[in-house]
């Protein structure tokens, strides 16, 4: 078949082995999936050189996928222990790695995760653009940047997130605004310091076609960066934030005319009450394209949960358009995140994700939810631990408390309503001294 992008196969009424796959994961029919895909609505982010690749799509139809952010850092270097959580979240179910590795062998790290990870794999060129150069930021040229983004793709990176959104014109904005928490987004933080070293436009607004042919020859889906994202309550919808999704909205346009897959990053903070307008707007100016949020953190007030600030907003988000979120884990704000932290993380992020796929009516999202509550009638312990989201730790939270009548649990006791509910019903006597 003469394809380039999945896009470009679907608007030629191709279908592809990945639209098979993602059509039998979601329940969908195929063509379905095709129709959407060509229009953009999904995106299946698959590089054509990364070969263990388990393709998911994304997209407002489809369930919920989650990403987890991994990678090293100048005071977390080990490449063994980032290893250790890809395995982990790939493990617990997590659809897509981000890359965000800023010290050390990034490239040996990267190729180790295309060669060996099936979850799709996400990068931030900017950020290893800094490792691989090695020299200060406004030494690094227009033409530097742009090799980088092609040597991620050339790696086999299905999607990439590049801050396009800020230009000269939209900084300038920034800049009058005088916003409380600045620029938070890392990326949109070095590329905003780079056109102030400089002088320069963004270069990956500048050479905006360019990186579109890349993107067309490897298929790589790209993640439109929101760097202007609110890193606080109180910055949230303001003009900054919506002033970059219209230059994202006109960006999304622009790759489709090429076939080339886009999801559209967002918040950041935000108060719950705008969440969902948020989503609605983003709809709007960005044409249906995928929304991949990153939170949103719905308070400020509480480093160490924010894998459940996050969550909730998460929920709130996805329930109302979102396809994808990123996780976030309760040393958000604090430290890296070790292995505990990335599963507190992924667990929190499923679980918004799965209420939100049962909130707007995903095919089959809460059969499990039934099954859950037909082993819970039962008083089937065994089974509720099959079926719980995280199997190890109900396991070990019943063992801890051994009941007096093992049907029940230490919670109620004789009291139980669930055993005394079915023997009123069954005709029997119901013992509660
Ligand atoms: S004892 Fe109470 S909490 Fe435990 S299973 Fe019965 S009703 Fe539920």
């Amino acid at each position: 078949m003469n394809y380039t992008t999945q896009m470009n196969a679907a608007r030629q009424g191709i279908v592809t082995k990945e639209m098979e796959t993602v059509a039998a994961y979601e329940g969908i029919d195929v063509k379905d999936i095709m129709a959407e895909v060509a229009a953009g609505t999904i995106v299946i982010p698959a590089n054509k050189n990364h070969k263990c690749l388990k393709p998911f799509g994304i997209g407002n139809s489809l369930k919920t996928k989650i990403n987890v952010n991994l990678g090293t850092s100048r005071d977390c270097l080990n490449l063994d222990v980032e290893m250790e959580k890809v395995n982990k979240a790939v493990e617990m179910g997590a659809e897509a790695i981000m890359d965000l590795s800023s010290f050390g062998h990034t490239h040996v790290f990267r190729k180790k995760l295309v060669n060996e990870c099936p979850a799709i794999l996400g990068t931030v060129p900017i950020y290893d653009a800094i490792v691989y150069y090695n020299k200060a930021l406004k030494d690094i040229t227009s033409r530097e940047w742009i090799d980088v983004f092609k040597m991620h793709a050339e790696d086999g990176v299905d999607f990439m997130t590049i801050h396009c959104g800020i230009n000269r014109n939209t900084a300038e904005r920034f800049k009058a605004m005088k916003r409380k928490m600045n620029i938070v987004s890392r990326g949109g933080s070095l590329i905003f310091a780079w056109m102030e070293a400089t002088g320069n436009e963004n270069p990956f607004f500048e050479y905006y076609d360019e990186i579109l042919d890349i993107c067309n020859e490897y298929d790589v889906t790209l993640s439109l960066g929101d760097a202007c994202r609110p890193g606080c309550l109180a910055d949230a919808s303001d003009i900054s934030q919506i002033e970059e999704l219209v230059t994202l909205g006109e960006l999304t346009a622009r790759a489709w005319k090429k076939d080339v897959q886009v999801m559209i990053e967002g918040p950041g903070h935000m108060p719950m009450d705008q969440i969902q307008a948020n989503m609605k707007i983003q709809q709007t100016i960005c044409h249906g394209a995928p929304f991949y949020v990153l939170g949103p953190l719905v308070t400020d007030i509480a480093p160490g949960y924010d894998h459940i600030t996050s969550a909730i907003g998460g929920a709130i988000a996805a329930a109302s358009g979102a396809s994808f979120l990123c996780y976030v884990t309760p040393a958000e704000h604090l430290r890296l995140p070790n292995v505990d932290d990335v599963k507190e993380g992924i667990m929190a992020s499923k679980i918004a994700a799965h209420a939100a796929d049962i909130a707007k009516g995903v095919k089959g999202a809460m059969d499990w939810d039934n099954q859950m509550a037909a082993a819970r009638q039962k008083l089937d312990w065994e089974k509720q631990f099959e079926l719980a989201l995280d199997p190890e730790k109900a396991r070990r939270y019943r063992a801890e408390s051994t009941p007096e009548r093992e049907d029940t649990c230490t919670m109620c006791g004789k009291m139980c309503s669930v055993r005394n509910m079915n023997a009123v019903l069954a005709g029997e006597d119901v013992d509660v001294i």
